[in-house]
């Protein structure tokens, strides 16, 4: 069962076997994403993402999707207005505040569904430490900062690790998803900002980078039929994930 925490009562959560439970907290950003894209874009593909595994997915253990974190490390944009961004320190005690929620509960696994890349080293340096303080095993899905879209090469122009922010990928995710965001008449080849982003620049900006615009990548290649393509990835690479848990909490259950 896949399922948000928010429409159980206290009562339904209490009579849940702990060693098949695990909580979900999707983690986005408030944050430029170009000239053509929403502030909302990393928490609105998120959202949309697991609406819809949430309607689809078949788990043996049950999931219990908690109400998302809509703000996330996003200093890299910060010179762009309506960025919001949390300090790395803010987000961190956000986080063991929920932890120590579930502790307190007997809540042992945890899932970390993050869309903004800027979050994943946040989360990943921690999630042994919280282990041991905490007892709570942390799995994690980065959509960036990981090989998350690489098996969505073959559907995009762009190269996946050019495609880094507003580009290709969240254009036509949400040209498709959610057409009605998408300000497609600020969107042109001119405007796309391809970069290769070097391993060793960790203090890279995006006004550096883009300083007209923000996006960094190749929106102008998006199309909504690729997005299309691209939302039914999302769901199969999620779900084949969720699976994945699914059978660690089977397997540590076991052990
Ligand atoms: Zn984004």
């Amino acid at each position: 069962m896949f399922t948000s925490l928010n429409r159980l009562s206290w009562a339904d959560v209490a009579a849940m076997d702990r060693s098949r439970l695990a909580y979900v907290l999707p983690v986005g950003s408030t944050e430029q994403h170009g000239r053509h894209l929403p502030v909302g874009t990393d928490d609105l593909i998120l959202q949309t993402s697991l609406d819809r595994l949430e309607q689809t997915l078949e788990t043996r253990n049950t999931f219990l999707r908690l109400p998302a974190l809509h703000y996330g490390n996003s200093f890299e944009h910060l010179d762009f207005p309506g960025t919001m961004t949390l300090r790395t320190t803010t987000m961190l005690a956000v986080a063991e505040d929920l932890l120590e929620c579930m502790a307190r509960h007997g809540v042992r696994y945890l899932v970390i569904v993050n869309s903004h890349g800027g979050n994943a080293p946040v989360f990943r340096s921690m999630a042994q430490e919280w282990e041991q303080r905490f007892g709570i095993k942390v799995f994690g899905i980065h959509y960036f900062g990981s090989d998350f879209f690489a098996g969505a090469q073959p559907l995009l122009q762009t190269p996946v690790n050019r495609d880094i922010h507003g580009g290709e990928i969240e254009t036509g995710y949400l040209m498709h998803a959610l057409p009605d965001v998408v300000q497609r008449d600020q969107i042109s080849p001119e405007r796309d900002v391809l970069v290769d982003l070097n391993d060793w620049y960790d203090g890279w900006l995006s006004r550096d980078l883009s300083p007209d615009n923000g996006l960094i990548g190749g929106a102008s290649r998006a199309t909504p039929e690729m997005g299309a393509q691209l939302y039914d990835y999302v769901q199969q690479k999620l779900a084949a994930l969720f699976r994945t848990f699914d059978d660690q909490l089977d397997a540590l259950r076991d052990a």
